[in-house]
């Protein structure tokens, strides 16, 4: 068990003496600026971190464990500190061992890595020379700078002795489907003659969206491909998920909720192939108040409808945060976008990527003349962005990176240009938790 709060003086002693020697971050911040965890004014472990009378995950599933505000404090030098400055930890551990321990849960699959990186990382070292000032010796320099990498003594027997270095259980192994002849299955002999050799095997997804995709197939193939046509269907276990989330969440009034509903419903119909509007169940009738009638420029219809007075309305963080137009080719999203770029008022700026040809990256010396940069620029790429992007102050851009998830700098931020500079673009998160 990891626990983040002061124990029982009474209680448990030994537990209330190990966390107050080994298990109190701090004091630091303002008390305290020159604490190693400092730095520009911040603590960088983020300590005292906040009173939580319940133990719950953040977003990306780290637990923010329960410290509440019980009134307890322990004294370390000279300033008191709370449950807010408690390392998490566990009891048994710290007093058995006598020292500072620092506990990880690895609910996450994810988390996992940090089992082998610490396994693999051998201990910390340092290198500590004394040295007589009154003679001074010769400066062996690549001496005093030689890493000593060692390999300890456990860590050696156990390679030697070649044992395993990681083991799971039970095994899980991700198969890629759609390749045909490339899937390893390796079966245990004695359930060779069950479905999967006897093993678990989990298939994920929703077959409504993802349908295997076969050249030129007409759609007796296509059906005919898919899982629930093996005849290895009928051993299959379905789990269903059934719950709407964005109904659950509060913030959605009744009446929203039902229209959800409805519009759940009515979706989900489609996909199980049990709502048609005509006699030969071929079509389906979307209902007005979600089309855009057709005219002579259906991109500026579109435009017109996501985004209706856009010249007015486009500072707006709320304006843009509801609302996005989804294309199914990057080709339409240039498109999209160079449009409402030209009818946002405003000088532009254009940026461009990088665009030498790599030296090393080949043998001969006239790439240069082989791929002319004219030639590199007008390629497009799904996954790597065009030679030049485009932008106006007011504009909404995404972020493509994880650059500071603890500052909501994530893969998928939206943010509004606030500034066009030479070498460098300011701008507003406009989503999530860390808006402004
Ligand atoms: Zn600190």
């Amino acid at each position: 068990m990891i626990t983040a709060e002061i124990p029982d003086m009474e209680l448990y002693p030994d537990g209330y003496k190990a966390v107050k020697n080994y298990m109190m971050h701090g004091p630091c911040g303002d008390l305290n600026p020159g604490c190693p965890c400092m730095k520009q004014g911040k603590c960088t472990k983020h300590f005292p971190k906040k009173f939580n009378n319940q133990t719950n995950f953040d977003a990306d599933g780290f637990p923010i464990y329960r410290r509440r505000n019980t009134g307890t404090k322990v004294d370390k030098n000279n300033v008191f500190l709370d449950n807010r400055n408690v390392v998490p930890y566990n009891r048994n551990l710290i007093v058995k061992f006598d020292a500072h321990i620092n506990v990880e849960l690895c609910n996450y699959s994810r988390s996992v890595k940090y089992l082998f990186k610490y396994v693999n990382k051998g201990s910390n070292r340092a290198t500590i020379g004394i040295e007589c000032s009154d003679t001074p010796t010769e400066r062996d320099e690549i001496k005093r700078y030689l890493d000593c990498r060692y390999i300890s003594t456990t860590e050696a027997c156990w390679r030697i002795f070649s044992f395993d270095i990681h083991h799971r259980q039970p095994e899980v192994e991700r198969l890629p489907f759609h390749l045909q002849g490339e899937n390893t299955i390796v079966f245990q002999e004695e359930s060779a003659d069950k479905p999967f050799g006897g093993l678990t095997i989990i298939f994920g997804g929703d077959f409504r969206q993802i349908l295997p995709v076969i050249p030129k197939g007409t759609r007796a193939d296509i059906l005919d491909a898919s899982l629930n046509s093996s005849c290895l269907w009928p051993f299959f276990k379905i789990y269903e998920l059934k719950q709407n989330m964005r109904l659950c969440c509060g913030r959605v009034s009744d009446s929203e909720a039902a229209e959800v509903t409805t519009f759940d419903k009515w979706l989900l119909q489609i996909g199980d192939g049990s709502f048609y509007s005509d006699v030969d169940n071929d079509l389906i009738k979307v209902p007005t108040d979600i089309c855009i009638m057709p005219s002579n420029d259906p991109i500026g219809s579109i435009i017109d409808a996501v985004y209706p007075s856009l010249l007015q309305k486009y500072s707006d963080p709320t304006y843009l945060q509801e609302r996005a137009i989804l294309t199914p080719k990057n080709e339409m999203v240039h498109e999209l976008n160079d449009k409402i770029m030209k009818m946002i008022q405003g000088e532009g700026r254009t940026y461009f990527s990088s665009d030498n040809v790599c030296k090393a990256s080949v043998n001969t010396n006239d790439e240069d003349l082989l791929y002319p940069k004219e030639f590199l620029n007008s390629l497009r790429f799904p996954g790597i962005p065009n030679i030049e992007v485009q932008l106006k102050v007011g504009t909404p851009v995404i972020l493509l990176r994880n650059q500071n998830q603890s500052e909501g700098l994530c893969n998928g931020t939206r943010l509004v240009v606030t500034h066009l500079g030479n070498w460098s673009i300011s701008a507003n998160i406009i989503s999530e938790k860390n808006i402004g």
